[in-house]
C-alpha cells in the first residue's frame, strides 16, 4: 500500500541538531472542523481519504502517518525587541515536507499537538477559537494574493484546554514553503556556531533561492533576496489593512510567506496608529511601523550572516561584511515603498507611471484618515466611481464633498490613460479586481470564532470562509460581510496571543 502522504524530509535529512525529535500528543476525540481540499489537490493529496477520519486521526495528531519524521525545530527570537535565546516549537511539530503539484516543498506541521522539549511552562496545545482564526486569516491572505501559509485542517481534539477559562482544544495542520524564521538564524548565531549557522544558510538557499547557490556572494544574495521578499510582503499587508499584530523575528519567514497568525486583524477606519493586540502596549507593531519594523528584523537576520559574508576571518573583512549587509538594510525602504506604489497604481486603476502618483495616492490616504474612511470599502467604492457611480463613495465620508478636489485629480490622471466610456468601464473592472469587497472583518470573526468554540456551530464559521475565498465578488450572497462593525465595537476590539 502506498503511504497517505507522500513525505520526502529534508529537514530532517539535513540538518541533524537543528531540531529535537518529538511525537504528537493522541487525541481523545478527534473531529476534523475544518478541511482544506483545495489545499490537498494543490498539494497532491488524496482530499477523499484524507477529508475523513483518517485525516481527522492524523491532523489531530493522534496517528503518525507513515513516513512522518515529528520534529520540534530550535529557533530563538527578538520578542518585542528584546532577545530570547530559546523559543523554539513549544506547541508545534514539522511533521515532515511533501512535494506539490507545482514541484515545490511543503512543510506539514501541526500546531497545539502537546509539549515538545521547546514547551518551557507552556501546555503544548491550542484552543478552537484561534487555530479556526489562522485558517480564516490565511485562507483570507491566500485570496488576496499575498502569500502566507495555510491551514489544510482544523481538528478538535475532544480535550479541553486551560486559558483564561477552560476552551475546546484543537490542533491546526499547517503549510508552509518552510518554517525557516530569522530566529533559526539567530538561535545558531547566539550560539556562535558559526557552522550551523552556515549549513542553515545554505539549505536556505537551496530551497528557496536555488539560483544563487554557486554564487560566491551567496550569503550575502541571500539577505537581499529575504529583504526583497519582505519588501513585496508587507507592501501587500499595507495594501489590504493587515496587522500582523507580533512581528517578532520568531515570526518572520525567510521564504517571505505570512507565518504565525495571532493577535492579527484588518483595520477598519484608516489609521496609520492602528493596533488590536492586547500586549502591544508601545504601538511597535502597529500598522503603520510594520515596515520599520521589518527592517530592524531584516538587521537581526543581518547580524547573523555577517561572518558568512566576510571573506575571511579578520577584523578588516567583517567591517566590509557589515558595510555590505548595511547597504542591503539601507535599501529595504526603497524597495518596499516601490511595492508599495505598484500596488497603489493598479488601486487607482493606474497602468502606467506617473511622476505624481505617490502624492496621488498618499493624499488619498490622508483624506481617508481625516475622514475616518472604512480602508477596504474606501477603495472598493473609488471603482464605483470609476466609472460615474460616485455616491457610494461619498456616503462614507463625514463630509460628502471632501473628496471633491481629490477626485477631480484623480480623474484628471486616469483620463490620460483612456477617458473614453470603454475606458472608463474596464478600469472599474480592473480596480474591482483589486480592491477586495470582502476581508475578514473582526465582528464577523469573532462571531464565527465564538459560535464554534462555545456552541459547537460551524455554520457561520464555514459562511465567512466561503465569503472571503472570494474577496473580489459582491454577489448578494457577499452582503453581509461588505460592512464595518459599528465604530464602537472596533474602538474596544483586542486581539490576544493564541496561547
Ligand atoms: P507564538 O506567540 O505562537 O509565536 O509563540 C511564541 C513562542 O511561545 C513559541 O516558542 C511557541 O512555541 C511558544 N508557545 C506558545 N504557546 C505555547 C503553548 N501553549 N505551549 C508551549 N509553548 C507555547
Ligand atoms: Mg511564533
Amino acid at each position: 500500500m502506498t503511504a497517505l502522504i507522500p513525505f520526502d524530509n529534508s529537514y530532517a535529512r539535513e540538518l541533524p541538531g537543528f531540531w529535537v525529535s518529538c511525537n504528537p500528543e493522541a487525541a481523545p476525540a478527534p473531529e476534523l472542523l475544518f478541511f482544506n481540499r483545495d489545499l490537498a489537490l494543490a498539494l497532491g493529496l488524496n482530499p477523499d481519504v484524507l477529508g475523513g477520519p483518517d485525516g481527522a486521526a492524523i491532523f489531530s495528531g493522534t496517528r503518525v502517518p507513515e513516513g512522518a519524521e515529528p520534529l520540534a525545530q530550535a529557533y530563538a527570537g527578538h520578542q518585542f525587541g528584546g532577545f530570547s535565546p530559546q523559543l523554539g516549537d513549544g506547541r508545534a511539530l514539522l511533521l515532515g515536507e511533501v512535494i506539490d503539484r507545482h514541484g515545490q516543498r511543503r512543510d506539514l506541521t501541526l500546531k497545539g499537538s502537546g509539549r515538545t522539549p521547546f514547551s518551557r511552562r507552556g501546555d503544548g496545545k491550542a484552543a478552537v477559537g484561534p487555530m479556526l482564526r489562522e485558517a480564516l486569516m490565511g485562507e483570507a491572505m491566500h485570496a488576496l494574493g499575498i502569500p502566507t501559509t495555510r491551514a489544510l485542517a482544523v481538528t478538535s481534539t475532544g480535550e479541553t484546554v486551560q486559558r483564561e477559562r477552560p476552551l475546546p482544544g484543537a490542533v491546526l495542520t499547517r503549510v508552509a514553503a518552510s518554517h525557516l524564521r530569522v530566529g533559526t538564524f539567530e538561535y545558531f548565531r547566539a550560539r556562535r556556531d558559526t557552522d550551523r549557522v552556515r549549513r542553515l544558510a545554505d539549505y536556505a538557499l537551496a530551497r528557496h533561492d536555488p539560483d544563487l547557490t554557486g554564487a560566491d556572494d551567496r550569503y550575502l544574495a541571500l539577505l537581499r533576496r529575504v529583504a526583497q521578499r519582505q519588501a513585496t510582503l508587507v507592501a501587500g499587508w499595507m495594501n489590504v489593512g493587515f496587522i500582523h499584530g507580533v512581528l517578532n523575528t520568531d515570526n518572520v519567514a525567510l521564504s517571505g510567506e505570512t507565518i504565525d497568525y495571532g493577535p492579527c486583524a484588518f483595520m477598519e477606519a484608516f489609521d496609520p496608529g492602528a493596533v488590536f493586540s492586547s500586549i502591544d502596549h508601545g504601538g511597535r507593531y502597529a500598522y503603520g511601523n510594520q515596515p520599520a519594523v521589518t527592517r530592524w528584523n531584516l538587521a537581526r537576520l543581518a547580524e547573523t550572516l555577517l561572518p558568512l559574508i566576510a571573506t575571511e576571518d579578520s577584523e578588516a573583512a567583517m567591517a566590509r561584511a557589515a558595510e555590505q549587509a548595511t547597504e542591503v538594510i539601507d535599501a529595504f525602504p526603497g524597495w518596499f515603498a516601490a511595492a508599495l506604489l505598484t500596488r497603489q497604481r493598479a488601486k487607482l486603476g493606474l497602468t502606467g507611471n506617473g511622476a505624481g502618483d505617490h502624492t496621488l495616492a498618499a493624499d488619498w490616504l490622508t483624506l481617508l484618515q481625516e475622514q475616518r474612511v472604512d480602508y477596504t470599502l474606501g477603495w472598493r467604492r473609488l471603482a464605483d466611481a470609476a466609472d460615474g457611480n460616485e455616491n457610494p463613495l461619498r456616503s462614507l465620508f463625514a463630509d460628502p464633498q471632501a473628496p471633491d478636489a481629490w477626485l477631480a485629480r484623480w480623474r484628471a490622471r486616469a483620463e490620460t490613460e483612456g477617458g473614453s466610456p470603454a475606458d472608463l468601464n474596464a478600469r472599474a473592472t480592473r480596480m474591482r479586481r483589486v480592491n477586495p469587497a470582502v476581508i475578514p472583518r473582526n465582528h464577523r470573526v469573532e462571531e464565527a470564532l465564538t459560535a464554534a468554540s462555545d456552541h459547537g456551530d460551524l455554520g457561520p464559521f464555514q459562511r465567512l470562509m466561503a465569503a472571503i475565498q472570494r474577496p473580489y465578488d459582491e454577489t448578494p450572497e457577499q452582503a453581509p460581510y461588505l460592512d464595518p462593525a459599528p465604530a464602537a465595537v472596533t474602538a474596544c476590539y483586542r486581539t490576544y496571543c493564541g496561547t
